[in-house]
């Protein structure tokens, strides 16, 4: 599954080619996504510049001043399997390349196998596009300023849950996936099955500087282990992150040496030292 990394890198990818660039049109082939794509998205972005590219959680923004006058954002999610490259106009679709923006020079195509996925829009007219509904609920960005040990310790006073479960949930931060949780749990030496409640401020101010610091690094390295991850380039591949317990179940611990154990919490595996995590 892409995690934050994968869609900051893509970001990062395909904002050189659509920047400033007049979409020609839209082609939509398969419109059952996880959500239906409005067929009105066709005629808004016919003509229609972008202007900049963001990123909110794992969702991709396009700032859209369409030809008729509106205002709007592009928002795209990949889902499970779901992945953008930029291609030419002349390369013919493959299975599971739903939607294409044609451009005077290039096209950028959205691929997704398991149609998780997400294009929607957000009508500027409506309010800030932060405040669309399936933007709203989100926790903060692991690189916002405000989030700092002060801030983990208060918002975790009221859950229960097991921390690993907890961060996975992206209710107080986003961005930290099946992954990065264990990696990151592990580099704090906080044990996954501990309550969220339970972190101490010394634990909560570990967690505020190694989850930016991690996701920072991965966006470094170009995205994590992804096997459906495709570059925005056109080439398959993934960027090895050399991980300290992810997946890494029996293995020695870098630190100690104890094997790494493997739980399974909330349906998603975990991967940890019994001895570096208390
Ligand atoms: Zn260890």
């Amino acid at each position: 599954m892409p995690e934050l990394p994968e869609v900051e890198v893509t970001r990062m990818g395909i904002a050189p080619h659509v920047e400033g660039r007049t979409i020609e049109r839209m082609v939509v082939r398969q419109p059952q996504l996880r959500w239906r794509i409005e067929p009105a998205l066709i005629k808004h972005l016919k003509n229609a510049q972008i202007m900049q590219t963001a990123r909110r959680g794992k969702y991709l923004a396009l700032f859209c001043a369409c030809a008729d006058g509106v205002r709007g954002v592009l928002l795209i999610h990949l889902g499970m399997s779901g992945s953008l490259r930029v291609v030419q106009n002349n390369i013919a679709p493959q299975k599971h390349d739903h939607v294409d923006w044609v451009f005077a020079t290039h096209t950028l195509r959205y691929h997704d196998p398991r149609r998780f996925g997400a294009v929607l829009w957000h009508d500027l007219a409506d309010g800030d596009w932060q405040a669309h509904p399936r933007l709203r609920g989100l926790g903060i960005e692991p690189f916002d300023a405000r989030f700092d040990g002060a801030y983990i310790y208060q918002v975790t006073r009221s859950i229960k849950q097991a921390i690993k479960v907890s961060l996975l949930s992206g209710k107080w931060v986003v961005g930290v996936g099946n992954i990065y949780a264990s990696e990151v749990l592990f580099l704090c030496g906080i044990h996954p099955e501990k309550p969220a409640c339970a972190l101490t401020r010394a634990e909560c101010r570990k967690l505020a500087q190694h989850i930016p610091a991690l996701l920072k690094s991965a966006i470094e390295r170009g995205g994590s282990t992804l096997k459906d991850f495709v570059n925005s380039d056109g080439n398959t591949g993934y960027f090895q992150m050399n991980f300290n317990v992810y997946d890494r179940a029996d293995q020695p611990c870098v630190r100690c040496k104890t094997p790494i154990t493997r739980i399974v919490q909330a349906q998603r595996a975990t991967y940890f030292c019994a001895q570096c995590q208390k």
